[in-house]
């Protein structure tokens, strides 16, 4: 919408046109215009941040650059930042204050960024529509009346109308992908292990990843490269390494594979949608890559395995707040009465229901009925991923089956609340990487994106694909 790109503002600092400080003031005017609407800040750090930009600027004055020098960033309020409150979007953790700062934070401070402030989401990252945070829910930006998708809807809202440069969000099941296609923005989900987790508030362990949003493929990824990295307080962080920044070469993509699954492009699908799907790949084609169809025949069991996992796993991670150690508590005659009004008070519906789902798929007698088949649906979902990819080098598919709904549409139905995940939770699944990239507005004015899958640790191919893409639609 108003296209903030770092990228134009690095160039504005290096040639003196403008300064972190101005950066961030021009930030905070517009939270403040903007944000009552939108509510995509939960807190916004003006001082700090004022401050912290003065230091970059004193550091410019002598030549210094860092690598992401200005960038100013909100972020999901479920990623610690020490001393700063982080609530999760909960009553839970209304009053908690981090005990130490995230490795992606660190990295990204490390590399001159600005963290402006702590951006809205769903309970605990459980939801699709931002509308389950005990702090309201967000607007989206191109209609106010519409959710702006979720769990990170505030982080997609936030760098879509320009209140920040770039977001982080966390996507354990396409909370990343889908808020940004509902708002018109990049967002990228790295493969699983490439940030750290270090600090993020765990929803579903094997399954979460924190990733960027942002106006542009390339501030998306130089944010990736920034933060990824292997880190020795997350023993499922990955030594890999980072995508390179090959400038993408938009005439040809000659030689390039790009394989259209046809479980994704269903009944169910918005025809706006099936639209730029079909445009997309005709520009592929246009620019000399080869588009193949391909069958990924488990995707339809995605949904179900997915909810039986995570909310298993949720189960298990939220068992912690117990009103003992730290979080809401509830006044109690007895022990167990305090376990049990504190958890009850604390947490919102939704999140209680998957707590209650994944304790009975774990429960005696059900386990291997649940969840147990489940991993092994896991499995074969991972299984179709690499055989398509042994036939093409990228995935192309919707990111979402529709755009935006309307506030309150989905809120009576869990069922079609969850639905809305369809195309994404199988990347989870699996653990590979994918990227949600803005195409065209819908009749509505609705923005429409699309996904580009690619094996595990590949994202350079989404920067090469995604950069052509980009590059096209924005002629
Ligand atoms: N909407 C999905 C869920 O509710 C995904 C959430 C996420 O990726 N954090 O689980």
């Amino acid at each position: 919408m108003h296209g903030a790109t770092y990228a134009e503002a690095r160039c504005a600092l290096e040639n003196g046109e403008t300064s972190c400080e101005a950066l961030v003031s021009s930030f905070l005017d517009r939270i403040e215009k903007k944000n009552p609407e939108l509510n995509a800040f939960l807190r916004v750090d003006a001082e700090a941040s004022l401050d912290r930009a003065r230091t970059l600027d004193e550091e410019r004055a002598h030549g210094n650059y860092r690598e992401l020098t200005g960038m100013v960033v909100g972020v999901k309020d479920v990623i610690c930042r020490k001393d700063h409150l982080l609530t999760c979007g909960s009553r839970m953790l209304s009053e908690f204050k981090s005990l130490y700062t995230a490795t992606a934070i660190e990295r990204l401070e490390q590399a001159g960024a600005i963290m402006i402030g702590a951006t809205n989401c769903d309970e605990f990252a459980m939801g699709s529509s931002n509308e389950l945070s005990h702090f309201g829910p967000v607007a989206n930006p191109h209609d106010p009346s519409r959710v702006p998708g979720g769990s990170s809807g505030g982080s997609a809202a936030a760098v879509a109308s320009g209140l920040c440069h770039t977001a982080l969000g966390t996507d354990t099941g396409g909370s990343i992908r889908q808020p940004a296609a509902f708002c018109g923005v990049v967002g990228l989900k790295p493969t699983y292990g490439r940030v750290s987790r270090y600090g993020l508030v765990a929803y579903a362990s094997s399954f979460d990843c924190i990733g960027p949003f942002a106006n542009g493929i390339k501030d998306a990824f130089r944010v990736l490269r920034v933060i990824s990295g292997a880190d020795p307080r997350d023993a499922t962080s990955a030594n890999a390494e980072p995508p390179k920044d090959s400038d993408p070469d938009g005439s040809s993509l000659s030689g390039l594979r790009v394989g259209l699954p046809q479980e994704f492009l269903d009944e169910g699908l918005d025809e706006n949608i099936r639209g730029a799907v079909t445009q997309t790949a005709n520009t592929l084609q246009s620019m000399g890559a080869e588009v193949i169809d391909v069958s990924l025949p488990m995707t339809e069991y995605g949904i179900a395995a997915y909810y039986v996992l995570v909310t298993a796993e949720a189960s298990s991670n939220l068992a912690r707040y117990d009103g003992v150690r730290y979080g809401f508590r509830a006044e109690a005659a007895s022990l167990r009465e305090m376990y049990e009004a504190s958890r009850s008070g604390g947490f919102g519906a939704e999140v209680k229901r998957r707590i209650m789902l994944g304790t009975y798929v774990l429960s005696a007698g059900y386990y291997e009925s649940y969840y147990e088949r489940a991993q092994r649906v896991r499995r074969l979902i991972w299984n179709d991923f690499d055989q398509a990819f042994s036939k093409v080098d990228v995935l192309l598919t919707p990111t979402t089956p529709t755009t935006a709904f309307k506030l309150g549409e989905k809120m009576d139905d869990p069922l079609q609340m969850y639905l809305s995940d369809v195309y994404t939770v199988t990347a989870n699944l699996a653990g590979i990487p994918a990227i949600s990239i803005p195409t065209r507005t819908d009749k509505a004015g609705l923005p429409v994106g699309i996904q580009l899958l690619a094996p595990a640790f590949e994202e350079g191919r989404l920067l090469r694909v995604g950069g052509a893409i980009e590059n096209a639609t924005s002629d």
